[in-house]
């Protein structure tokens, strides 16, 4: 009697798993530029501190003393501590821990972004064609004009805000269909702390030509979730990345802490509203990686095959699995698209009959 009531059971909590992958109506891709998995999964990187290190003891330095610990684990915590000390242990879970036998890499051969972003927002890489950061526009749809179309959405509805002003290009085939906000332009918007923001960012110097603080993205993507509620969002960080080519290990390390707070104010937003609170799928993942030594970790592209190593997070009411992938098998940047639209219960094939699958660990009863 227990017996087949305990399979019963087993059988509808099995039923109920499956069933219950659907609570997500809205989607959230979040990238960190360049993000290495060195510091993603290790922390502050020793070697590459010692190498920036000129003067004195590496121990002395303001970074070593903020970050560094033993062992990766306690490393990474101290760097990103709402992401390893909640996200990945209560919502989600991540792959391309390599030392751990879980694997993500790129199908482009390129190594870097404009190929890295369209792979990850069109389902495919495409190096014939997408092998520069020009600003040109990208001659395959997204995933994010999929989904505004399938869902049937308006244009505040599906919204991009990126500090790299060439995600412009990338994200949208169709220009104007959808909202973006990328590089030095201002957004629009009633609040006016927001529009201060938008002249301060183009008026107060920065070292880049084509990508303005985080900060500012962040604060903009933020006004536009609180106002507008978008079911589709994209957040695209990208000083990771720019301090890393300018060889600034300080301010590479700052930006994922920065990124880190950024997380846990979006989350603790989403977590407070109705509208997001239990409904809401995320990625978060990047679109190239970059060198492993102290001599290339500044770099990125053809010349540097260890970019092509990157990581993906999955945080989804729908999904059960928590923490780092262990001995799974290797996931491509190409099943990021399709992913977001399996949280939809949309078939993105629909959009690219050759894009990568929907990533399937995920969506396997578990
Ligand atoms: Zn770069």
């Amino acid at each position: 009697m227990f017996k087949s009531v305990a399979s019963l059971l087993l059988l509808f909590t099995l039923a109920v798993v499956a069933a219950g992958q659907g609570k997500t109506e809205n989607v959230i891709l979040i990238t960190l530029d360049g993000a290495r998995t060195q510091e993603m999964f290790g922390g502050l990187d020793l070697d590459v501190l010692k190498s920036k290190t000129r003067r004195g003891r590496v121990e002395d330095t303001a970074l070593y003393k903020k970050y560094y610990a033993e062992t990766p684990e306690q490393r990474r915590e101290k760097l990103m501590p709402f992401f390893w000390g909640t996200l990945m242990k209560q919502h989600g879970s991540i792959a391309g821990n390599r030392a751990l036998g879980s694997a993500v890499m790129t199908t482009n051969k390129m190594w870097f972004s404009y190929p890295g972003y369209s792979e990850i927002l069109t389902g495919q890489a495409h190096d014939d064609v997408i092998n520069s950061n020009d600003k040109k526009r990208n001659p395959y749809p997204s995933v994010l004009e999929f989904l505004k179309r399938k869902l049937k959405l308006d244009a505040k509805q599906v919204a991009g805000f990126a500090s790299w002003d060439v995600i412009d290009w990338v994200a949208e085939h169709e220009v104007g269909s959808i909202t973006l906000n990328a590089g030095y332009e201002p957004y629009d918007h009633p609040d006016p702390e927001i529009k201060l923001m938008g002249r301060l960012q183009s008026e107060a110097p920065t070292p880049w030509d084509s990508v303005r603080h985080d900060y500012y993205t962040f604060r903009f993507a933020m006004a536009h979730l609180k106002s507008y509620q978008p079911r589709v969002l994209y957040l695209s960080l990208g000083e990771t990345d720019d301090w890393a080519h300018g060889g600034n290990y300080d301010k590479t390390v700052q930006a994922l802490a920065n990124t880190d707070r950024y997380l846990r104010e979006l989350w603790d937003y989403l977590q407070s509203n109705e509208h997001y609170r239990g409904k809401t799928s995320i990625i978060i993942t990047v679109d190239h990686g970059r060198g492993a030594t102290p001599k290339d970790w500044t770099d990125h592209g053809e010349k540097v095959p260890e970019a092509q190593y990157i990581w993906m997070a999955f945080i989804s009411p729908d999904i059960p699995l928590r923490g780092e992938w262990k001995n799974a098998e290797t996931i491509y940047q190409n099943q990021a698209a399709a992913t977001l639209c399996r949280f939809l219960k949309l078939d993105y094939a629909e959009n690219n009959p050759s894009a990568g699958k929907p990533v399937g660990r995920l969506f396997a009863v578990h």
